[in-house]
């Protein structure tokens, strides 16, 4: 086989063309404007609340912070409930409000919390539930809804890995009270580091760009105990350029997807999410699972390392599972996020990624 040269990572950056970034950034060298929400900042700010058709929107430093700061804004008390199979970010939001996570297990199919799971994890101290679309699959929204409305709980979405994404052409952003999109460097869609928050009621409006700032709320007031959550111009600047592109990069994500999926659907032991009916997909990521394939997911994981191809082995371990929560939570209380965990890969995938180097990738998992 020929040489690549280059390693082939999980993910690769999107970037504008460089003369499209200067020309955005150049009038910060008359203004020295550079950061608490200046022109760049105000016009993404409107740019994403349209593109992701939300209520209302708040941008940002990174999307840790927004969950962080909108679990803050509404005063949870006691428990949350969320999921283990996910990013650090969901339960350390949780822990860091000083708030106690409950673990809820997974669906078989998509990976999401489990409605059916929900309802027996309620107690007097419930106060939330936190379900995340993992790889952009959407959770069981109504059922989410449902249980929540009858136990009068908020529903605040890890929408993380959701841009872009719709179902009948209802926008992720639209679920339960608020939603966090992540703009990190290797996401979908990016600011380089970048985050929002979409939420429905506008009287939250206060606390959540309060707290983003301090808690200042005018020269002499500080009402709230906030942060620094802003989002700068530079990274206000990356993202209006890169929501001009963001509809081709998931195009060309698409053909990506489609050729793994011709390549490794209805393989014997090869297991890959659904398509879910009605959605329209961001393809954020390749989940793969070996289940009962002939070799384990850490084989096929080596055997692509040793060709300096490098899948992530995305989400492990559950985060039930982390040293930092080993006396408090256990991966046996979701036996089935434990199980995915260990058979899961997630495979190279952006937009730029050559449909020979999926076919490359597909022969040394098949062969
Ligand atoms: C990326 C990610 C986050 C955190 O976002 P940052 O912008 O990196 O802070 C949170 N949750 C999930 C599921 C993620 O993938």
């Amino acid at each position: 086989m020929e040489k690549r040269g280059e390693p082939i990572r999980v993910t690769r950056s999107s970037m504008p063309p460089f003369e499209e970034y200067a020309a955005m950034i150049r009038p910060l060298w008359d203004s020295r404007w550079l950061t608490n929400m200046g022109d760049l900042h105000q016009s993404l700010e409107a740019g994403l609340k349209e593109f992701l058709k939300a209520e209302n929107l708040s941008l940002f430093t990174n999307g840790h912070l927004a969950l962080e700061m909108t679990l803050q804004a509404f005063q949870l008390k006691g428990q949350v409930i969320t999921t283990p199979f996910t990013f650090a970010s969901t339960t350390h939001a949780i822990v860091r409000n000083g708030l106690t996570p409950v673990f809820c297990d997974i669906r078989e199919d998509d990976y999401t919390l489990d409605p059916e799971k929900l309802e027996a994890l309620i107690t007097e101290e419930t106060s939330a539930i936190v379900p995340v679309h993992v790889y952009g699959n959407l959770c069981q929204t109504d059922a989410i809804q449902e249980i929540a409305d009858r136990h009068g709980l908020k529903v605040i979405y890890d929408a993380a890995h959701t841009f872009g994404v719709e179902v009948n052409g209802r926008s992720a952003a639209s679920f339960g009270d608020a939603s966090m999109f992540s703009f990190h460097a290797t996401k979908v869609y990016h600011t380089i580091e970048g985050g929002a928050v979409a939420y429905r009621d506008p009287a939250l409006a206060h606390e959540i760009n309060g707290l983003k700032n301090f808690g200042i709320l005018d020269e002499e007031t500080v009402a709230l105990v906030g942060g620094n959550g802003k989002m700068n111009e530079f990274q206000a600047a990356m993202g209006l350029c890169n929501l001009r592109h963001v509809e081709q990069e998931i195009e060309k994500r698409r053909r990506v997807y489609e050729r793994y999926r011709e390549r490794l659907s209805g393989v014997d032991g090869i297991r890959l999410c659904p398509k879910q009916p009605g959605v329209k997909m961001n393809y954020a990521y390749m989940p793969v699972v070996f289940e009962g394939y002939r070799l384990s997911r850490d084989e096929v994981f080596a055997r692509l390392t040793e060709r300096d191809i490098h899948p992530r082995k995305y989400f492990y371990p559950c985060v039930n599972a982390y040293q930092c929560y080993k006396d408090r939570f256990s991966p046996e209380d979701t036996p089935i996020a434990a199980r995915i965990s260990r058979e899961i890969l997630t495979l190279p995938m952006y937009a730029d990624l050559p449909v020979e180097t999926v076919d490359e990738i597909c022969d040394i998992i098949l062969e």
